[in-house]
């Protein structure tokens, strides 16, 4: 990557920007080399600053559903900028956007627009301690809820273990209140749940867990999840920040037929502008200001140009049959990778639920943050560094999903299936 234009672009951003990134994995550092800079992107097509065009894996880490630069999401962003881009005040879109999202996810009957996945999780999480009154937040090892201090857990390892600060600069006293459990561990989520010492508020899950890579939920365990918190008075809060609109119109809770009493959105929701959204029951909502006591706001919160792509977004979902397609595609795609592992004799565990799915270079089921982190991520880097030069853009991480989106078109996918042997036979030279 010597010489390139990515290559000087990223000297002078590590000058201004810490790493030279936005956000840390961007900086590619786990797959071992430095980041292309994009300077545009058109359906499924990114296009680096070189003038290099890649197939898209990431889709922005999942909101671009339909690929990037839709029309008639560019035109409703169009269209509501020129009508100014920002009011601070009640708009009728976000009125629109609100009726769809309530419409779409079952255990929505009021939601507040926020900025980010982020915004919506930490909300989310005072809004349940400030209606339930008690303190503890339990999470799962190797689930993501953006970086909001009290979600900043190191993972534990099936141990019960009262949080540790992920990061410095965040204080003991507020991550003694969040417990990291095990994914899909059902007996310890009982013991857990019941123990009248812990003072719980709610349970915040990743319904797919995707951000260890993907890792489907045990059928046992959505369903204990919610029979428990039912039964114990505790919120259950799922973050959907990928799944919503993702898995289905109703996101994971849909799929799985599981409604949790809080969720959280991100991604889809915004059509690609910055958005997030956090919502449940009635009674749980009305607690926050200004019709009660907790306290939430943002300048830009249901802005307009977010709300226009998120409802645009939203329409084209509605399409009879989109669901069904996405999921054939994403099926037909996983099942010639499997075959490439097969045929090749390199392991693979591939997991995927509809549009979202992980190789893990591991002969092992992954089934959690354990069994995920025996993926060979040397195997991975070098994978992935060899996809990006024959023009295959994947998550530059072992432990992120690769997004199918609608604009992927049969070449396409048969373009990374195709590099996909060669890397893999590359790999056994
Ligand atoms: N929750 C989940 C499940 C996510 O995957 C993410 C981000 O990837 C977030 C929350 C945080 O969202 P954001 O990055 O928009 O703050």
């Amino acid at each position: 990557m010597e010489n390139t234009r990515s290559a000087s672009l990223f000297e002078n951003a590590k000058k201004v920007i810490p790493g030279g990134v936005n956000s840390p994995v961007r900086a590619c550092r786990s797959v071992g080399c430095d980041p292309v800079f994009i300077t545009g992107a058109s359906g499924a097509k990114l296009t680096d600053a070189d003038g290099k065009e890649y197939v898209d894996f990431v889709g922005s880490w999942g909101p671009m559903i339909l690929g990037h630069s839709h029309p008639e999401i560019v035109k409703a962003v169009q269209d509501a900028a020129a009508q100014g881009t920002s009011f601070g005040a009640p708009t009728p879109t976000e009125i629109e956007l609100a009726q769809m999202v309530v419409e779409a996810v079952p255990s929505i009957e009021k939601v507040r627009f926020v900025n980010s996945g982020t915004e919506a999780t930490m909300s989310a999480v005072r809004l349940a301690r400030g209606y339930t009154g008690k303190k503890m937040v339990v999470k799962f090892d190797g689930c993501y809820h953006g970086h909001a201090d009290s979600f900043l857990v190191k993972a534990g390892s099936g141990v019960i273990t009262l949080g540790i600060p992920g990061s410095p600069g965040v204080p003991d006293d507020i991550v003694k209140n969040t417990l990291s459990i095990p994914y899909n561990d059902c007996e310890t989520l009982e013991k857990t749940l019941r123990d009248p010492a812990l003072d719980i508020a709610c349970v915040i899950v990743e319904p797919v867990a995707g951000n260890m890579g993907c890792v489907p939920p045990k059928k046992e365990f959505l369903e204990d999840l919610r029979r428990l918190t039912g039964e114990l008075g505790i919120v259950l809060i799922f973050d959907e920040v990928i799944t919503g609109f993702r898995l289905s119109y109703g996101g994971a809770q849909k799929y799985y037929g599981i409604t949790p009493d809080m969720t959280c959105l991100g991604k889809i929701v915004g059509g690609g502008l910055p958005v997030g959204a956090y919502g449940g029951k009635k009674e749980i909502m009305d607690c926050i200001a200004p019709d009660g006591p907790v306290y939430q706001a943002g300048t830009l919160s249901g802005n307009p140009l977010a709300m226009a792509a998120g409802i645009a977004t939203l329409k084209l979902l509605q399409a009879p049959g989109f669901y069904e397609q996405l999921e054939e595609k994403a099926a037909e795609y996983a099942g010639r990778l499997a075959d490439i592992s097969a045929s090749t004799g390199i392991a693979v565990t591939l997991n995927r639920v509809g549009s979202i799915m992980t190789g893990f270079f591991t002969e092992n089921e992954v089934v959690d943050f354990e069994s995920a982190m025996t993926a060979d991520t040397n195997r991975y880097g070098l994978h992935y560094r060899q996809m990006l030069s024959k023009g295959i853009y994947m998550a530059p991480s072992q432990f992120e999903v690769a997004f199918i989106s609608a604009a992927q078109s049969g070449d396409d996918l048969e373009k990374a299936i195709k590099m996909t042997e060669w890397s893999f036979k590359k790999m056994l030279e």
